[in-house]
Formats: C-alpha cells, structure tokens, sequence
C-alpha cells in the first residue's frame, strides 16, 4: 500500500501548461526560466550546498550561499522563480493594478470626471500588459543569471539517493548541506462533478485571454478574493463560494468584514458562504452547473470558468525523502525551529515546510538556512516577525498576534483601533472605509500585533513591523513624525490615543499642581 500521505498519481503541471508558449512575453520568460538548450553541468566533487526547488527559498538560499563563497547546485523542474513570479504574487499582482484602472475609471464620478459611454474593457490587454511586466521581471530569477553567480543549476527532477545525495537528470550529486524548498500546489478539492467539469488554479487562470462572462471562485481565502475581486471589476459575473461564514475567516473579522462590503457592494460579487454540500455538473451550452446551499437558500448556477482560489498542497512527491530519512506529514516537511529536519544535513525553506506561504517568509527562511546550515549559526524562525497582506481594495495586512491568540499566550491584552474616517488623508482620498488595530501588552507597552484595512495596508504595517523588529514600545508610534496628510497618520494617532492611557487621575492632578504652581 502506498502512502496515504502522497498522491502516486500526481504528475506536476509544466511550463507549457501554464504559459502560453506561443506568446512572445511568455516565450522570454521561458527563456529565462527553463531555456530550451540548456545542459546540465556535470557534477564534480561535493557540494556545500544543493539546492531542490528555484522558487524564492531556492533562489534565496542558492545566491546567498554562492555570494559567500559556497559551491552550489540548484535544482528546477519547471520554471526558476516558483509560483511567485509564474503563477502567483507577480502575474496576480498584475492582473489586480489592471483591475484597479477599470475600478478607477468607473468611480471618477465622486471626483466630477465622468464618462459619457461605458468604459471599454480589454481584458486582452491587461492580460499581455501583465505577461510583458512578468517576462521583464523573470531575467532576475533567470538560469543564466544564476549560473553567473556561481550557481551550477540543473533543469531537471531533484530526488533524494540517501542521506547525502540527490539525483537529477541522470546524474548523482553528492552534498555537504541540501535544502528542500520544493513549494506548494493548489490542493484537489473533494468536490462532486468538479474534475470531470474542469476548473481553473492559479498555476492556469492567468494564461487566460477572454474574459469569463460568468466565474464561480471557490474558496474566499487571500487567492481567492484578490482574484474574485477583480474578475469583478473587470466585468465578470463572479460567484465566490466560501465553506466558513465571511470571507477571509483566518483575518481579524472586523478587518475581513470591512473588505467583504466593499467587494459586495462596490464591485458586485455575489458572495455564497457557509456553502454546504457543493455539486458540479456539466451544463448544456458548454457551461457549468453549480449546485450549492449556502445559509437557508440553494443555489444553481451556470458559470463558463470555475477557479479554485483555496487549498495548498505541499510537493512532497518523488522527493525519495524516505531514502534520506526525512520525516514528513501532510502540511509538508517537519523541520525544526532552526529549518533542520529529521537528517541533520538536510533542512526545508518556504511553503514546503512553513504555515507562512508568502514569498517575504520563503526569503527569511532561506537566509536563516544559509546561517544555520554552512555556519553552524542557531537562529531560530519563531523570531521572526513576519508581516503579510491580501492585496483586495481595501488591503487587509497584518502582523504579530491577533487579539485572541495573545490572550491565549498569557499577555494582559489592550487594543486601540483608529477608524481612517478621522483620517484627513483617507477623508481627501474617499478611502475612509477601515481602520488600523493595535494589540499591546497592558503591563509594559510593547506591541504584540496589529491589522491594517487600508487601501495601501501593505505599505502601512511595515511601520508596525519595524517597531516590533526594533522591540519598541507603543509610545514610538506617537513620537514618530509622519508627513501631513497621509494616511500612515492613523498609527500616529494611535500612539497618540495609547499615551493618553498613560494620562490617569493621579497623573493629571500631579500635572495640575505642578502648572498651578508655576504660576
Ligand atoms: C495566486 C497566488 C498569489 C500569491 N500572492 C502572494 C503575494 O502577493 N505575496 C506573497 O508574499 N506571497 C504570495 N503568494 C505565495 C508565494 O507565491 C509563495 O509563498 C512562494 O512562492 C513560496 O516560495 P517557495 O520557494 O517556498 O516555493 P515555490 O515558489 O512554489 O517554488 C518551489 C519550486 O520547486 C520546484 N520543484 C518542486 N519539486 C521539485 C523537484 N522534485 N525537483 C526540482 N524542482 C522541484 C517547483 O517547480 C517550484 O519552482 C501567492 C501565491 C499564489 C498561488
């Protein structure tokens, strides 16, 4: 019997599947990522350091342990860059910046510029605007750029021979050090009907040229709702459809509340959550048929793409990680707090191994790895302090602990939240929906976490960040100049509201007879 935990039948999407190879943006990005006469180096000796997956964790750990000095082997099977510049962050980045032009371009009313005709949507266009913007960026993630820097990279499957060797490509390389950095795919959802009606992921969605009239989006996590939202705005009819109440159920509520307004109200997206018992069948006519209950109502709906936005699965197949005495369950790799797993020569970086899925994380896992592993250094990934944001208008970002889970680590908690409708700047922007959210410890004033919903959220927590990074106190938010008008002015006003906590009866009678004195 095989291992329940990984699917013998899964074969991993390529590079033609993904890009349209035809395309001449794609065709460079190809180029860059898995050129098409590329040979292998031949293997000699032992590496410091071998490298499985060139995503970002690959990437990362492979340059920086070539930029010290280290020989390197860096091992792709699909494209270099990962699902971060292919198929992920990069490509949905873009489509969200073209989306925002049309959402712009419709809502000039407000602001006295109107349109007499109705925009005019080229899907088409914002679609190759992002494939040239994504092909432009790839040439720093390219083989060529790589292998200049030291790096010997090998297109090909990595699997694991034993504990100090992996194959590839027909070759045997032995190593000192081996990163596992394999990432993570969209998972197979269990739903009726949805294999045989055919569905989108985000390793597909963005090779598309038409705009789907109708889409139904499954899942309302960060992947889900980025996208949903701006099929929306495009024009789509979008159904997102959401198991959990809301839409990104693992944000603060209020925060996710605020965003599921404006993408139901302003951009039209029919929202079905607690959606129970979900069927699929093909409809006549080419399209697909939804069957879904959600709350007391059932649904049935004819859409032409279904889009799979939830659920990650991590690659763990063909890995030989057995052979190499690396233990693993069905969130990924184990590792320990220094990324090293159950073979102390061996350690993992990035989604295969991290609840933190973002590229930001995959990168400071990698140089954590790099430390830890070639310099017999001890850091330890739970400190780090990892912001992250989900790029819907308005943005929600995060960083630190949320309310509850602060309590559950035994901090006397106290929250100040600042709405930024007392924000002249968002007032000036006609963006006064949301607020910031500060958790500090009552006791001594250190910040323990906060959520931004903002239409720039991700630029903002990085404030945030930094006073956790710096372990500053809640009082540096008030003494921190920021330039007038913007909308950061909301963490400003936040010190401000907590240095006021500080201002207690005793305090303001000893201040008064202080003044009374002087005078
Ligand atoms: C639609 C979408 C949007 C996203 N947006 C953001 C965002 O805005 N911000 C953010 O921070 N994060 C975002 N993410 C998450 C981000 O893309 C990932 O966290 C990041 O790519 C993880 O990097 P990684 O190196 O761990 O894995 P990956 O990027 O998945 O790279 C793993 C690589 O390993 C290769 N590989 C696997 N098995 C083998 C093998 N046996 N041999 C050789 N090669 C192998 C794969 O082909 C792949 O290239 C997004 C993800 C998605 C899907």
């Amino acid at each position: 019997m095989g291992n329940p935990l990984l699917n013998p039948n899964h074969k991993p999407m390529s590079f033609r599947e993904m890009m349209l190879v035809d395309d001449a943006h794609d065709k460079q990005l190809i180029e860059n990522c898995h050129p098409s006469g590329w040979v292998n180096p031949t293997p000699v000796g032992k590496y410091n350091l071998v490298v499985i997956g060139a995503g970002t964790a690959g990437l990362v750990s492979a340059a920086g342990a070539a930029g010290l000095g280290a020989k390197v082997a860096l091992i792709e099977r699909n494209l270099m860059g990962g699902d971060c510049l292919n198929v992920g962050c990069v490509p949905s980045k873009g489509v969200i910046r073209a989306a925002r032009a049309v959402h712009e371009a419709r809502s000039g009313k407000e602001f006295g510029v109107q349109f007499d005709c109705k925009p005019d949507i080229a899907f088409s266009t914002a679609m190759e605007r992002m494939r040239r913007v994504r092909a432009g960026i790839s040439a720093h993630d390219s083989a060529e750029r790589f292998r200049k820097l030291g790096v010997d990279v090998f297109m090909g499957s990595g699997r694991f021979l034993g504990p100090s060797a992996v194959e590839v490509d027909g070759k045997r390389i032995e190593f000192d050090r081996a990163v596992i950095a394999t990432g993570a795919r969209a998972a197979e959802l269990p739903v009726p009907g949805l294999k045989e009606a055919g569905y989108l992921t985000n390793e597909t969605v963005f090779t598309l040229t038409e705009l789907p009239r109708r889409i139904a989006v499954i899942g309302a996590g960060p992947i889900g709702c980025e996208l949903a939202q701006s099929f929306a705005r495009f024009g789509s009819e979008v159904y997102l459809i959401e198991a959990l109440h809301g839409i990104m159920p693992n944000e603060d509520p209020d925060a996710s509340e605020v965003v599921r307004e404006s993408m139901m109200d302003r951009d039209g997206v029919k929202l079905l959550c607690c959606g129970k018992d979900l069927k699929i069948n093909k409809a006549a006519a080419g399209g697909k048929r939804l069957a879904v209950d959600s709350h007391d109502n059932h649904y049935d709906i004819v859409v032409d793409e279904i889009l799979v936005g939830g659920g990650r699965k991590p690659n763990l197949e063909n890995l030989g990680l057995e052979a190499a005495g690396v233990a693993y369950t069905a969130q990924g790799v184990t590792v320990d707090d220094r990324l090293r797993t159950s073979n102390s020569r061996i350690y993992a970086a990035g989604d295969i191994c991290s609840r933190y899925k973002f590229t930001h994380a995959a990168d400071a896992m990698a140089r954590i790895v790099i430390a830890n592993a070639l310099f017999f250094a001890r850091r330890r990934v739970t400190d780090l302090i990892i912001p992250w944001c989900t790029y819907t208008d308005p943005e929600i970002a995060h960083v630190g602990y949320y309310e509850k889970d602060a309590k559950v680590a035994g901090f006397d908690v106290a929250t100040i939240t600042q709405p930024l409708s007392e924000v002249d700047r968002a007032i000036l922007d006609g963006e006064g929906a949301g607020f910031a959210r500060v958790h500090y410890d009552r006791k001594t004033g250190r910040i323990l976490g906060g959520t931004i919903v903002a239409r720039h959220a991700g630029e903002m927590i990085g404030e945030l960040t930094l006073a956790m990074t710096a372990k500053q106190g809640m009082s540096v938010l008030s003494s921190t100049i920021h330039s007038y008008p913007t909308q950061a002015e909301v963490l400003r006003k936040i010190g401000d509201a907590y240095m006021r906590t500080k201002l207690t009866p005793t305090v303001k009678k000893v201040i008064e007879k202080w003044l009374a004195w002087r005078r």
